[in-house]
């Protein structure tokens, strides 16, 4: 019987392996894919998660200082810092990495292993899973569920999974064309949709969008859109689709089990970054598993000192980031590009911006008089302010 079986090896799942097994905790990491790692997704995370995480050199690919933000109008908004704020990392090799470090550090990695059933009872978990056409059943003491988005298991743990979506589109390409990183806020997509350009090397890069409407439709339209002003690129490979939690969990936790990173709802709610947080809340999953595997106790009072962990260092950044995309949702274009280019003329996006922590940003542009101002110019933006929240 392990210690610990950490259901799902991305950032989530294959940090608390490698924090569990570091504890001197036996852990199994299991995945149902043998790529570990290759999920549709960015892979641009803060310096400051870069540097936190010591993720090496090799898998560091684009460095970013600033981007350029597209309003709904064309006009542009060109963000630039001295210092470098976010780094586009080659993601597959990383969460191999985190999860070959795991390995070395004694947990067993059972890559090809689609867990079908989780059984609770008060002697242990039982996973079964589905390998190579026979299924297996894994014991342990406890589970970390970092299965990512809408994860089904979560059903049978009791835990709810995150009810607010947003549906995403990525496709690589090969440019000359991208320099820096782009962002299209609106522009040639739908109401609730933002777009980029993410250089991943001197010639190639992601374009993607995260939103709520039809992504394969909503990706045709920004594309489009991006050649008819100049933008010249080649398809590296056939579009990928995939969801986002927009809205943490209620609950994360039950009887011998954490759920971890997008399983919980872990993401900002406003770009749909999610790998730092789901490797923080990695660790503080770690730590009250380590506390409760040495009392014997896996009740849900001793589980939910993870929960509160978790919720007092995002909490905030979750909540007033939804609430700051509910109000993206409710605006005309019209008003958007007013309140961008105020944000922009009234010193808002100068000096310290927060990559990973957006309330910061939510609370000043609430203290900022002329940003407030210009805000209030608008008929019915509070009522739409107060229906976000
Ligand atoms: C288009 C797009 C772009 C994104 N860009 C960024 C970005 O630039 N920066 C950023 O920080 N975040 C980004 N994100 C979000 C980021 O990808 C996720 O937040 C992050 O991967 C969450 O990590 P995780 O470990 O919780 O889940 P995941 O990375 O989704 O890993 C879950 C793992 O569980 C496995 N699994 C699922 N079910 C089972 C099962 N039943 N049995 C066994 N294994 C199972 C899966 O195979 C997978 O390997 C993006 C997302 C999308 C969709």
């Amino acid at each position: 019987m392990f210690d610990v079986v950490v259901i799902g090896a991305g950032p989530g799942g294959a940090q608390a392996a490698l924090e569990l097994a570091l504890r001197g905790r036996s852990v199994a990491l299991l995945d149902s894919r043998q790529d570990i790692g290759n999920k549709v997704c960015t892979g641009i995370v803060s310096t400051q998660c870069a540097e936190e995480y010591s993720i090496p050199q090799e898998f560091r690919r684009f460095t970013a200082n600033g981007a350029t933000v597209h309003t709904p109008s064309g006009k542009t908004i060109v963000i630039r810092r001295s210092e470098p704020q976010a780094i586009a990392i080659d993601r597959e090799k990383f969460v191999q990495h985190l999860a070959s470090n795991a390995a070395s550090c004694g947990a067993e990695l059972m890559l090809g292993f689609r867990v079908t059933k989780v059984d609770v009872n008060r002697f242990g978990v039982r996973v079964t899973a589905s390998t190579n056409g026979r299924m297996e059943v894994i014991e342990a003491r406890a589970i970390v569920l970092a299965t990512g988005f809408q994860a089904p298991l979560a059903d049978q743990m009791g835990l709810d999974t995150p009810n607010s979506i947003g549906l995403a589109a990525q496709v690589e390409i090969e440019t000359d064309d991208a320099e820096t990183v782009q962002v299209y806020v609106r522009r040639y997509l739908p109401q609730t949709s933002f777009g980029w350009i993410s250089p991943t090397g001197p010639d190639t890069a992601h374009i993607g969008l995260l939103g709520r409407e039809h992504p394969r439709s909503v990706l045709q339209g920004f594309t489009e859109g991006l050649k008819r002003e100049g933008f010249k690129y080649r398809e590296l490979d056939r579009p990928r689709f995939w969801g986002v939690p927009l809205r943490a969990s209620r609950r994360s936790y039950s009887y011998r089990c954490l759920a971890v990173g997008d399983a919980a709802g872990q993401i900002k709610p406003t770009t749909g970054g999610g790998i730092y947080y789901a490797m923080m809340a990695a660790g503080m999953a770690a730590n009250t598993l380590d506390d409760a595997l040495a009392r014997d106790d896996f009740s849900s009072g001793r589980l939910k000192k993870y929960e509160d962990s978790w919720k007092s260092l995002l909490g905030k950044d979750l909540r007033l980031g939804y609430m700051a995309r509910l109000f993206y949702e409710r605006l005309t274009d019209a008003e958007l590009a007013r309140i961008l280019l105020a944000a922009d003329s009234s010193g808002l996006l100068d000096g310290e911006v927060s990559f990973d922590h957006h309330s910061v940003l939510v609370t000043k542009a609430l203290k900022s008089s002329l940003f407030m101002s210009v805000l209030s110019a608008i008929p019915g933006v509070a009522a739409r302010l107060a229906l976000s929240r």
